[in-house]
């Protein structure tokens, strides 16, 4: 499922070598920092994935629509039986918004969330042959499926760098200084001029796991970070950086 990287992102890169001191448009970080927070990141996490369990494109989508004001595990806890009668559009179909709520029941705002879940298979049937389609434009014609959802799946299922900005993203571009910006779309269009390319594809992931687990909401957990040097932000307990060391791999499910 997870792509390599490598992949041109569209948005329009940072400048020449020369001006690679120079402060970038609305982020705290030269361009050297940037690249040296990233790298550390790389090396932190070399494979970093998304934490919802999934089995295919389909079955993406509706981890990723379920997950609105849930958590992951979660979310993965509901999915771990629908998705075993139910990976398909036809089957979620066939299913029906009944049974399906059935499953999710333990999820935030299920009945809405079955609804869509039944209403974006009907449409992948009708509009797109059952295949999940690959554009941002095409994947917000789904039902519950907004800009956030549809990157997601841009990145995770077809290997496109997107910055799906989550409540992680968003604290950490503005706590640190990275994007500073009132709204995910704004966070979202800094980050994607800024992030050096060969970086990109895998970012969006190494952030949220960075705020997931290091740079948490109530509190940083500063002395385990590895880029405790290079952090700008004033909540900050210490300068030192945490060994960089890979971290075990990721269990998902
Ligand atoms: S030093 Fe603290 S505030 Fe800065 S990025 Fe690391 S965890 Fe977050």
């Amino acid at each position: 499922m997870e792509a390599s990287q490598g992949k041109k992102p569209t948005a329009k890169r940072a400048g020449p070598a020369k001006k690679r001191t120079r402060r970038l448009p609305r982020t705290k970080y030269t361009q050297d920092e940037l690249r040296e927070m990233f790298r550390r990141f790389s090396i932190q996490r070399p494979e970093p994935k998304g934490e919802l369990a999934h089995v295919n494109p389909f079955t993406l989508v509706v981890a990723v629509a379920l997950s609105a004001q849930a958590t992951d595990a979660g979310v993965n806890r509901a999915t771990r039986d629908l998705f075993k009668v139910a990976d398909t559009p036809e089957k979620m179909l066939a299913l029906g918004e009944e049974k399906v709520g059935d499953y999710i029941k333990s999820i935030g705002l299920w009945r809405n969330k079955a609804k869509n879940v039944i209403a974006l298979s009907q449409k992948l049937i009708d509009d797109f042959g059952g295949e999940v389609p690959q554009t941002r434009e095409e994947l917000t014609k789904l039902p519950g499926v907004g800009r956030k959802t549809a990157n997601v799946v841009m990145s995770m299922a077809f290997g496109i760098p997107t910055m799906a900005v989550d409540t992680h993203i968003l604290r950490i571009g503005n706590r640190i200084g990275l994007a500073p910006g009132k709204t995910p779309d704004e966070v979202e269009a800094i980050l994607m001029k800024v992030i050096p390319e060969e970086y990109l594809y895998h970012a969006h992931h190494w952030l949220i796991l960075h705020g997931r687990y290091t740079c948490k909401a109530r509190k940083p957990d500063c002395v385990a970070c590895v880029i405790a040097d290079l952090c700008k932000s004033k909540e900050k307990t210490t300068s030192e950086p945490a060994p960089l060391v890979p971290l075990p791999p990721q269990v998902i499910g």
